[in-house]
């Protein structure tokens, strides 16, 4: 029996990646967006 707990699961989650420029988005306090702050920035309109 395999049974994958909540906090495991986010563990196992490969790194985000930003899918406009591809790099990889490091877990910090905006990890709840797609993108990059890089991209972000270029959005602003
Ligand atoms: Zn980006």
């Amino acid at each position: 029996m395999q049974t994958i707990k909540p906090m495991e699961f986010f563990r196992n989650l490969p790194p985000k990646q930003c899918p406009e420029c591809g790099i990889e988005i490091s877990e910090q306090a905006e990890s709840y967006l797609m993108e990059c702050d890089h991209c972000l920035s270029k959005r602003e309109d």
